[in-house]
């Protein structure tokens, strides 16, 4: 994870989404102006939200929202709560988001907040507490139409929910759709929850497709048992993939014939902990055997930064699935593209969260709710024009998928900025 530089050796979320932007607009050539305007956020919004707590210590948290373009939309991405979040992360991630929702045409610009804390030191009423002071400061940036969070590392459907009641309380009006991925009875969308993991399973199954590689065939890893790892790994499980590791803070767990996924899922629901250790019918496994696991797919599904220049060399699968934001660095994604490991960015490859957030504040706009078919029938419309466009496009061009998928993305972006006279003199 990225944090304080100064005691970090890892590299900066921001500079990194930088380097890859940085990427795509020499490939397109994209105008110095242009270039100037999208390599920075429009706008920083850093907070400090004081909480008392419930043995009336006073603690104070740092909250970010970075809205880094609206170009083609109103902003839009979640909120985090964990102990690394900090500026430069929350500028990293809002940049990705610009470029996610370009890169799978939905009409929204990017943005990214969060609160560097780590929710599991508080009670659930600090947490809300918490929560809602941080929405009070930082309600000005948001709206329907101007800049919709939802959940992200950390933060869930109930979150949101606690942010829809803050938010129509502020506005003394009823603007649910104001944050995605609520809970159904508050206007949250049907297949929300599962959408992210869905959306990776379909990209992953989408490029197997394209290799001529039967499903059926493939050993699969993911690390990250949360909501997107979990449900990634269900679906692919329920497609025939062989998942033979999966893991979470507290391990990873291998089965050389594949895990029963359903049966994890089940575990961690009902354990004390929601935790995979102590799961009986698999082999105990380190986070970074896994990652070096000798398999088809890789899926990084946690968090950012996993795949650096320390292991890059040792990863054995020749295809890599970014479920998370920014697994892999630029530096270690230098070494996988000489090395010819097939990288699906996650641009890509995780948008499927979005698009569903798209389909629920399009709901919410309309006041008409879909059936889960519908939203499953065009979140995968979705996401097998995106991945279509950005293959054909690399194929063509030789060049790899990020490359090909930022260059979509920007290019999108840019021409909604000249169509707004941005260049014109
Ligand atoms: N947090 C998710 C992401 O990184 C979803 C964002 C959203 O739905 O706005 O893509």
């Amino acid at each position: 994870m990225v944090s304080n530089p100064s005691t970090k050796a890892l590299p900066s979320l921001a500079s990194a989404t930088q380097h890859f932007f940085k990427e795509a607009s020499a490939h397109l050539k994209l105008d110095p102006g242009i270039t100037k305007i999208l390599e920075q956020p429009q706008r920083e919004v850093v907070v400090q939200v004081p909480l008392v707590k419930e043995d009336g210590s006073l603690e104070v948290f740092s909250g970010y929202r970075v809205q880094h373009s609206n170009a083609r939309g109103p902003f839009k991405g979640g909120i985090r709560f964990h102990p690394s979040v900090d500026l430069d992360e929350v500028r990293g991630l809002a940049a990705l988001m610009t470029w996610k929702c370009a890169a799978v045409n939905i009409p929204y610009g990017g943005a990214k907040g969060g609160i560097a804390v780590d929710p599991k030191t508080l009670t659930k009423r600090e947490l809300k507490t918490l929560t809602q002071s941080f929405i009070s400061m930082i309600m000005p940036a948001l709206g329907p139409l101007k800049d919709i969070p939802a959940p992200d590392v950390n933060t869930s459907a109930e979150t949101m929910g606690w942010i829809v009641a803050k938010a129509c309380e502020l506005a003394g009006d009823d603007v649910r759709g104001i944050v995605t991925g609520k809970p159904i009875e508050l206007g949250g969308s049907l297949g929300r929850r599962e959408a992210t993991g869905k959306g990776v399973a379909v990209t992953t199954l989408r490029l197997l497709k394209w290799l001529g590689k039967d499903p059926a065939k493939m050993r699969a890893v993911v690390q990250g048992f949360g909501n997107n790892g979990s449900y990634t790994a269900l679906y692919l499980a329920q497609a025939g993939c062989k998942i033979q590791a999966v893991s979470d803070i507290s391990g990873g767990l291998y089965k050389e014939s594949g895990l029963d996924i359903h049966a994890l899922l089940e575990y961690v629901q009902t354990s004390d902990d929601h935790l995979l250790a102590g799961y009986p019918d698999a082999t105990p496994m380190s986070n970074e055997e896994l990652l070096k696991a000798d398999v088809d797919v890789l899926i990084p599904a946690a968090l950012e930064n996993q795949i650096t220049v320390a292991n890059a060399e040792q990863i054995k699968a020749p295809i890599i699935i970014e479920a998370a934001n920014a697994p892999v660095t630029p530096e270690a994604d230098a070494i996988l593209r000489k090395r010819g490991t097939i990288v699906v960015p996650d641009i890509l490859a995780n948008a499927g969260g979005v698009v569903v957030s798209y389909f629920e504040w399009v709901q919410n706009q309309q006041g008409y709710y879909w059936d889960l078919d519908t939203v499953n029938t065009r979140l995968t419309i979705t996401m097998h024009r995106a991945f279509d466009d950005i293959y054909l496009l690399a194929n063509e061009q030789h060049i790899p998928l990020r490359t090909a998928a930022y260059a979509i993305a920007v290019q999108r972006v840019a021409r909604a900025l000249e169509q707004k006279g941005v260049l014109v003199c």
